[in-house]
């Protein structure tokens, strides 16, 4: 398989050279990537305003002591600055697989520390973005900052971590696949959605099953991990096409308003927002509008404002009109990872037809087609 595209040399990488070495007690042959990007664990307290923002790694370092204990390697790359995650952009997204391509030979496991707002928006795209990987990519991050006494963010890391070290009794790594790891859940990355702004478990993978749990130990649910194919190449993908929408549905969503979101310059395709199964208003200026959307090549897929469950349109007439005027079904798929597939697929010059195609079809274990053992 080839590599897609390789911007490599045209990412403007805001990356510090500073790269700190944490000695490992135990000499074991593991060589963990942590790639700081920013998010409340590294973050301070403005005395002035009161308001969290950013701060160097050196904070961070200072309070996690507890690293030096592993007893595996842990290189350090940084984002300078770090970022809040809600500003993260495709941008950002390519920086963070471009450290990985550059290290991908040298290390084991990687650990990216990122904000939670946007996590599952990064996870998903990092997914697509990484094609073909063989090697842990773990997202955390925690919801009090590392300097606190009652953080999330140590055990987080810590345990993230190791899981990006660990190897099964052939030397191959237990879960070669992008998660999230939060409040003792690893989750598959592109099925997550932040769910709780307060709580420490912010995240669920509301259709999946985890892929680990920890507690004492920490125990993996094997059977729902994929297993990569390791005669391919892993590929990067950095490019991903902006051009989308989210539209979400509302009783008495005006026509102007349906209007703005499909008649944006360059629209390429549209995550809809419907209702359970995936319905929508059947009235006709609704129907021609969405009809209209379709003939002109724009991609739509149905996707379902439920937390759980999954978008099945033949139930009944209004998801049944839907799939007559050909929008897609994007069956349990969160709309963070419908839009990163989105954005993906076009980013690939794929025609509508083609992205109409895939939507539907698992690519990473993003989806579960009713019925189907499709993972
Ligand atoms: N605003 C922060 C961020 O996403 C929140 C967090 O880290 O949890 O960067």
């Amino acid at each position: 398989m080839k590599k897609i595209h390789n911007k490599k040399k045209d990412i403007p990488i805001q990356i510090a050279t500073f790269v700190a070495k944490f000695p490992a007690m135990i000499d074991t042959n593991a060589n963990v990537l942590l790639i700081y990007t920013g998010g409340t664990i590294g973050m301070v307290e403005n005395p002035e305003t009161g308001a969290l923002e950013p701060f160097n790694f050196s904070h961070l370092r200072s309070n996690m002591p507890e690293i030096k204990r592993l007893n595996f390697n842990v290189d350090t790359q940084l984002f300078d600055p770090p970022i809040d995650s809600s500003d993260v952009s495709l941008e950002k997204w390519r920086q963070m697989v471009h450290v990985i391509e550059e290290h991908y030979d040298r290390y084991d496991g990687f650990v990216i520390l990122h904000g939670t707002d946007t996590m599952a928006y990064t996870a998903s795209a990092l997914s697509f973005m990484l094609e073909n990987l063989t090697k842990p990519v773990i997202l955390t991050g925690s919801q009090l900052p590392i300097g606190k006494l009652r953080t999330d963010g140590k055990e987080n890391l810590i345990t993230a971590l190791e899981i990006a070290a660990d190897k099964d009794a052939d030397g191959y790594p237990v879960v070669p696949e992008l998660c999230i790891y939060m409040q003792n859940l690893l989750m598959r990355g592109n099925r997550t959605t932040k769910v709780n702004a307060d709580n420490f478990s912010a995240f669920n993978s509301p259709n999946y099953p985890c892929l680990a749990e920890t507690g004492l130990d920490i125990r993996y649910n094997h059977r729902f991990i994929l297993p990569p194919d390791y005669n391919l190449p892993v590929c990067f993908n950095y490019k991903m096409d902006r051009n989308m929408v989210i539209m979400k549905l509302f009783p008495g969503i005006s026509r102007e308003a349906v209007r703005a979101h499909l008649t944006v310059p360059g629209l390429r395709g549209v995550v809809l927002e419907a209702y359970g199964t995936g319905n929508s208003p059947i009235n006709p200026w609704f129907m021609d509008m969405m009809h209209e959307a379709v003939a002109r090549g724009i991609v739509v897929v149905n996707v379902t404002q439920c937390l759980y469950g999954s978008v099945e349109m033949h139930r009944y007439e209004n998801g049944q009109r839907l799939e007559k005027i050909g929008v897609i079904s994007g069956y349990d798929i969160t709309t963070e990872a419908a839009l990163a597939k989105l954005m993906i697929l076009f980013g690939q010059g794929k025609t509508p037809a083609e992205v109409n195609r895939l939507m539907p079809v698992a690519l990473r274990g993003e989806l579960t087609v009713r019925g189907l053992a499709n993972r």
